[in-house]
This record gives structure tokens, sequence and C-alpha cells, in this order.
């Protein structure tokens, strides 16, 4: 099963990515986490990407499509693989598209997890991520139960540097220029599906279970 998960950013694409990679035994493949790690690591792709991720901006077409076309190589990705946060424009969509036929494979669903724009500046600006096993937490909406720790590993919570209400705003104006479009992109081909995102965390996952099989 290949799967690419879009929407907003805070719509849960993430959060939901890691369940179903989870139930379904296939790995993420988040495009943001890698750039995340390649920025860590001080890598040439890091270098690249940094002032974008930095201001909300996107990362170049050509950075993100050799990224994602050496990751769909692995051979985790043999059984299926969940693509989030990627593609985030049309040309990266077509270039999916000619790396996938390469392979012979195809994309078996499209979904799009649908959130509006002012649920999603508080969501973000509040939340926090496990900085060693992913967990996502809230600084109003899912408190740790001690300051700064994860409830389930313990792990220190850290905040995105990206997730400050000025850069949260140009990603979601970013994201209505420049990914909306992407909908249209795989509506035309009939395999695009909506959820509604602004429903209970489980309840998200339930819609998307319900369409997975
Ligand atoms: P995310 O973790 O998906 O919210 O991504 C964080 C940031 O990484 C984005 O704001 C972009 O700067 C960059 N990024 C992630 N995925 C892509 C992509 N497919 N194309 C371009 N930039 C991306």
């Amino acid at each position: 099963m290949n799967l690419i998960l879009m929407g907003p950013p805070g719509a849960g694409k993430g959060t939901q990515a890691r369940r179903i990679a989870e139930k379904y035994k296939i790995p993420q493949l988040s495009t943001g986490d890698m750039l995340r790690a390649a920025v860590a690591a001080g890598s040439d792709v890091g270098l690249k990407a940094k002032a974008a991720m930095e201001s909300g901006s996107l990362v170049t077409d050509d950075v993100v499509v050799g990224i994602i076309s050496d990751r769909i190589k692995e051979k985790d990705c043999a059984k299926g693989f969940i693509l989030d946060g990627f593609p985030r424009t049309v040309a990266q969509a077509e270039a999916l598209d000619g790396m996938l036929s390469k392979e012979s494979l195809k994309i078996n669903h499209v979904i799009d997890v649908a959130a509006d724009d002012e649920a999603l500046v508080t969501r973000i600006t509040g939340r926090m991520t496990c900085s060693k096993c992913g967990e996502g937490f809230h600084k109003e909406y899912k408190k740790p139960k001690k300051k700064n720790k994860c409830d389930l590993c313990g792990g220190k919570l850290t905040t995105r540097a990206d997730d400050n209400e000025e850069t949260v705003r140009n990603r979601l104006k970013v994201y209505h220029e420049q990914t909306a479009p992407v909908i249209g992109f795989y509506q035309e081909k009939g395999s695009f599906k909506e959820v509604d995102g602004m429903q209970a965390m489980d309840d998200v996952f339930g819609s998307l279970c319900a369409i997975l099989g």
C-alpha cells in the first residue's frame, strides 16, 4: 500500500502517519523530518534547506525530489510507504509520478486531512514533540504530566523552530498558494479522498482506517 497524506501544516498528518505506519507496518516518509535531520547534521541538503525552513517557505523541488527518490528505493519501502509532507507542489507530484512509474509502482490512496487556518495556528504554536519517541503534546490541549517530559518515555519535549506564529502564517500562505493545487492534480486522477482533520485525533485515525481498510 502506497499512501500520500496531505493537509495544511498542523492538520495532524505526522501524528496520523505514525499511527498508520504502526498499524500497517509500512514506513512513514516525512520530508520535514528528513530535512530537519539534514539541517541538524549540517549536510549539503541541510545547508540548502535551512533558510527556507526557518522562514516557512518551501525547500526547492530538486532537493526534496532527490531525497524521496532515494528513500523509496530502500528495502523497507518494498511493502509500501506513507508519504507525509510530500508532494507539496504540482512539480513534485509530477516528479513522483515519473519516479514511481520507473519502479513500476503506483499510489493507492491520496488522503487530505482538512482543517481550518485559525485552529491550525493555535494548534501549531502550542505543540511540543518528544525528542526521543516522537510523541506529540500541546501546551493547552494535551499537557504532559511532568513539565517538558514525555509521558510515554520520559524524553525531553522540544518545540520546532518554525512553530512560531509569524512562520506558521507564512507556512499556511505557502500551503494555499503552492500545495493546495496538488489536490486538483490528484482529484483529476480519481485517487483523492478527504477526512475531517478537525475531529478528535482518534476519530481522524478511524476515518483514515475506514478508507484504507
Ligand atoms: P513539515 O515538517 O512537513 O511541516 O515541514 C517543515 C518544513 O520543511 C516546511 O515548512 C518546508 O520548509 C520543508 N519541507 C518539508 N517537506 C517539503 C516538501 N515536500 N517540499 C518543500 N519543502 C518541504
